[in-house]
């Protein structure tokens, strides 16, 4: 005969189990989807949500009406804000193209010329 688990059993059950969290609020769907889908490539589960209230913007409160990328499980928002953050600070690089000469200027790591890219220092 089984029996039902205490009420501190299932409090435990509840606290081990991932819960979705929200990371941060995007100024548009674009950049959601572009910051959600950067987590999902480096393996932290995310997802846009209110990815349509700006469809209803003026009826609702201005801040609800942007979209939010949230992170599938809470353990992971710690992580996933250092990645974004790493993300939105490249560094600023000037470089020369070593297969057309082409400068390239900003935090890319790709030539906008050929497409070469930026090679590590040996
Ligand atoms: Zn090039």
């Amino acid at each position: 005969m089984t029996r039902a688990p205490a009420a501190r059993d299932r409090r435990f059950v509840a606290r081990s189990t991932p819960t979705m969290k929200r990371l941060l609020q995007a100024p548009n769907l674009a950049i959601a989807t572009l910051w959600a889908d950067q987590l999902t490539g480096a393996g932290i589960a995310a997802s846009v949500q209110r990815a349509f209230a700006c469809g209803i913007a003026g009826q609702i409160p201005p801040d609800q009406a942007l979209p939010e990328v949230w992170v599938q499980d809470d353990g992971q928002h710690a992580r996933a804000t250092a990645l974004l953050h790493d993300l939105h600070h490249r560094p600023h690089r000037h470089w020369l193209c070593r297969c057309c000469g082409e400068a390239v200027d900003g935090p890319f790591e790709q030539c906008w010329n050929c497409g070469a890219l930026l090679q590590a220092p040996a």
